[in-house]
C-alpha cells in the first residue's frame, strides 16, 4: 500500500549522510531493521523507487530515514538531498529479513549500519543494548554514522574499524578487515546470532566465512 508523507526536517549526520524526518501515516508500523521502497512524489521521480531503512523507534510520532547521498550521479539520493520541508515522498509497506533474533554480534559497513541503528535504539530503550557487540567498519573516522550515540548506547561493546589509513587514531579505532583471524580474536561465542549488513561483497564474504566457522544458518541474519 502507498502512503504520501511530508518531509518535516533534514539534518546532517556526516559529510555525505543526511537524516530525514517524515510525517507518519496513522497506524503505520515497521519492525526495527525493516525497510520500505521510497520515491519522491513528483511526476519525474515517483516511479524511481529505492529501498531505505527506518532508523527511528516505532513509537516515535514521526518516521526517520538515515541516507547516504551519492553526488557522483543524478540518482534518487542526490535528488532527496535537494528536498525542502513540506515536500512529499511516497512510502510503501515495510519489509526485510533483518530483525532481532537474540543477543549477538553486529557487523556493519558504512550505511549498512541503518537497520542496526533501529534495532540497537530499540534494545537501548529496553536497557538491553550492551548485551550485544558491534563492529562498525568505515573508510575513515569522518564516515562514521552516529558515532557518539552508538558509543553511548553500547559503551565498550562498540568497535570502530577503519578500512583506509589516515582516518584513525589508536584511541578511536583500528585499521582492518574481517577475516578468520579477526573473528577468532574478537568473537567469544560462535553459537550466538550474527547480524551482517553493508556492501554486498562484504556481506557475502563475512557470512560465508561465519558459515565455514560453524555459525548455524538461522543465526546468520542479513538481507538476502
Ligand atoms: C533493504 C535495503 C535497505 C537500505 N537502506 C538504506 C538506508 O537506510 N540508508 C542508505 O543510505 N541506503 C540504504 N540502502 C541503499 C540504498 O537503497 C541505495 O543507496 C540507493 O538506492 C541509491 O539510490 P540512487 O538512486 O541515489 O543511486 P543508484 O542510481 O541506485 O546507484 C546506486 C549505486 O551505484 C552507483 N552508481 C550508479 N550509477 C552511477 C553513475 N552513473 N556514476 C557513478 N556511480 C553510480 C552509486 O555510487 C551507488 O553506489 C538500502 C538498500 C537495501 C537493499
Amino acid at each position: 500500500m502507498e502512503h504520501i508523507v511530508k518531509l518535516l526536517s533534514v539534518t546532517e549526520v556526516t559529510h555525505d549522510v543526511l537524516s530525514f524526518r517524515l510525517s507518519k501515516p496513522a497506524g503505520y508500523e515497521f519492525l526495527p531493521g525493516q525497510a520500505t521502497e521510497i520515491s519522491i512524489n513528483d511526476p519525474e521521480w515517483k516511479d524511481e523507487k529505492r529501498p531505505f531503512t527506518f532508523t527511528g523507534l516505532n513509537e516515535w510520532p514521526w518516521l526517520e530515514l538515515t541516507i547516504k547521498i551519492y553526488t557522483d550521479h543524478q540518482g534518487v539520493t542526490q535528488e532527496m538531498a535537494r528536498l525542502q520541508q513540506g515536500d512529499e515522498l511516497i512510502i510503501r509497506d515495510a519489509w526485510g529479513a533483518i530483525a532481532f533474533n537474540g543477543d549477538g554480534y553486529f557487523i556493519a559497513g558504512g550505511a549498512g549500519i541503518t537497520p542496526f541503528i533501529a534495532i540497537l535504539r530499540q534494545l537501548h530503550h529496553e536497557k538491553k543494548a550492551r548485551q550485544n557487540k558491534l563492529f562498525f567498519f568505515n573508510k575513515t573516522l569522518r564516515d562514521i554514522i552516529l558515532k557518539d550515540e552508538l558509543t553511548w548506547m553500547l559503551g565498550e561493546n562498540v568497535h570502530f574499524m577503519f578500512t583506509r589509513e589516515g582516518g584513525s587514531s589508536p584511541s578511536d579505532g583500528r585499521i582492518g578487515h574481517v577475516n578468520e583471524f579477526f573473528l577468532k580474536q574478537e568473537v567469544k561465542d560462535f553459537s550466538k546470532p550474527f547480524y551482517v549488513c553493508g556492501p554486498e561483497k562484504m556481506v557475502n564474504e563475512i557470512t560465508s566465512l561465519l558459515a565455514e566457522m560453524g555459525v548455524k544458518a538461522e543465526y546468520l541474519i542479513f538481507e538476502k
